[in-house]
């Protein structure tokens, strides 16, 4: 008797069912066409990305063009709604800045434009370097941008030809599911591809290792701290790495007192700290230390006094692991909330609408070398510049992430670029202005400083393709 699989893969698929198993996991992956790129299993989830990178190569570049147009205009018209889902569910942050982010993903970051192939031309013809794609991109996100990170990284891998599978942080999952949900959906409506981009929804470190080590994943993207860079890094496939950063300042007796001040709010109080560019800690020459200071409460910070200092550090850092791993970490009830939170948190109560808390410290406080993430400065005085350096790059940890200095001479800021080292140099302004917000240059959510990429561009995930013709095609001259 012949056997009608179809119909057998569909009677136990629906018995698994009913009796709440996975029908998927026995009889192959449903068809993935209707999902919206939402997954529980790691294992569906790439094997629909890896059938959307099939139908995605077929395509041409102006469908990844419309296809990443949805991802931008959902971004932008949705970014009230989807930030405030993102605040509501990480509860870190601020709202304006939520909405902010996804305005930036929309308007800032590099999609198809930003491709192109170089060409050698010579006596023995052409030949032509092109950037593929390489498939199925499998991608970490932070709690700190949750679909800022997942849809900038989309637009940037779809503009060059891949698709992606997202394990996002799962403090921020539904958020980024949704995100993902309502990409595919229009993009579906309109091209009638879907599943783009996917995501396991209900995420796990085990479910992160099962998308490392598939063999259909052939790049990894991880956004992080130290501890998914590390795991990254471990794996026998090639990974770019965007991990933790600690940014200095470093004012010396030249700068613009003022606008100096000015930037360090507007990028380390930039959602409640939380980015990882983010200014967070300052170091200033002793001749303009009590002057800067100053700067910052004409700009609007609140200065706490020593003892406040010392109280906002008992409540606010705290300590894990044991023996040798035992380090300092920002304290859950602390990360990314309001300054009125954290004054609040030492019985003090601070007017409305500030933005900062700074005080004077030194560079011993925890507050200095941890990579803190909630809008308090600390203000470290120092003898001169190259003191001031000095400390800034003891406290980055060599990350080689990002630096800021607030000067108007060439030398210290020469001096500072060299000797820190860092993905990302700022001179007179805030940290974003760096990614593109107020400054040149384009945006991303993913600044891939240990494996050395940079700032993620559409072609960070190509391939080089060279296509030679020998001896033919240079149509100049002899
Ligand atoms: P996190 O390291 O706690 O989590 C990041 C992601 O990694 C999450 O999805 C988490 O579930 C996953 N993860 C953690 N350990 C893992 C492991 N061993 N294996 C697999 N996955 C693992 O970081 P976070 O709190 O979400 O984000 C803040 C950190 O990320 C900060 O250190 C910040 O500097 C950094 N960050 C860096 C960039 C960048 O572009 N370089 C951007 C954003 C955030």
């Amino acid at each position: 008797m012949q056997v009608n699989e179809t119909l057998v893969r569909n009677v136990v698929q629906e018995v698994l069912k009913r009796l709440g198993g996975d029908g998927a996991a026995v009889a192959g992956p449903p068809k993935a066409q209707g999902r919206f790129g939402l997954f529980t299993c790691p294992d569906e989830a790439v094997a629909a990305a890896r059938d959307a990178f099939e139908q995605l190569s077929r395509r041409t570049l102006e469908d990844r063009r419309r296809i990443i147009g949805h991802v931008r205009r959902i971004c932008l018209d949705q970014a009230v709604e989807l930030g405030t889902m993102e605040l509501e569910e990480t509860k870190i942050g601020r709202l304006d800045h939520k909405i902010e982010k996804l305005q930036t993903v929309a308007l800032g970051i590099p999609g198809v434009e930003y491709l192109r192939s170089e060409v050698f031309s010579g006596d023995h013809g052409l030949a032509v370097i092109e950037h593929a794609p390489f498939g199925v991109i499998g991608a970490i996100t932070p709690v700190t941008h949750s679909l800022p990170t997942a849809a900038c990284n989309a637009i940037n891998m779809i503009a060059s030809g891949n698709t992606v599978v997202f394990n996002p942080h799962p403090s921020g999952k539904r958020v980024a599911a949704e995100g993902i949900r309502r990409f595919n959906e229009a993009i579906t409506r309109d091209l009638g591809l879907d599943n783009l981009m996917t995501i396991v929804v209900e995420p796990t470190l085990q479910t992160a290792d099962r998308i490392f080590k598939h063999r259909d994943v052939s790049l990894l993207l991880v956004t992080g701290g130290a501890g998914v860079a590390r795991a990254a890094m471990q794996q026998a496939k090639r990974a770019i790495v965007a991990g933790p950063g600690n940014p200095p300042v470093v004012v010396d007796e030249t700068a613009d007192l003022d606008r100096a001040a000015r930037s360090i709010i507007r990028g380390g109080a930039y959602d409640n700290n939380l980015l990882c560019i983010g200014e967070k800690q300052v170091f200033v020459v002793r001749e303009v230390f009590d002057a800067m200071l100053a700067a910052m409460e004409r700009a609007g910070a609140v200065r706490l006094g020593a003892r406040e200092v010392e109280a906002l550090t008992k409540a606010a850092i705290t300590s894990v692991g044991e023996g040798e791993h035992k380090h300092d970490v920002p304290h859950r009830d602390f990360l990314g909330k309001d300054p009125a939170v954290l004054a609040r948190g030492i019985g003090k109560t601070i007017p409305q609408g500030v933005e900062m808390l700074f005080g004077e410290t030194d560079d011993s406080n925890p507050f200095v070398p941890v990579e803190q993430m909630m809008p308090f400065l600390p203000f470290v005085r120092c003898r001169d510049v190259d003191e001031a350096i000095e400390k800034a790059r003891l406290s980055e940890h060599g990350f080689r992430h990002t630096a800021v200095i607030h000067s108007t001479n060439v030398n210290n800021m020469t001096k500072m670029g060299k000797i820190l080292d860092t993905t990302l140099f700022i001179k007179n302004g805030p940290s974003i202005a760096g990614l593109g917000s107020g400054g040149e240059g384009y945006g991303s959510f993913s600044i891939a400083g240990p494996t050395g990429e940079g700032i993620t561009t559409p072609l960070t995930f190509t391939r080089e393709r060279r296509c030679s013709m020998i001896d033919n095609l240079r149509i100049l001259g002899k």
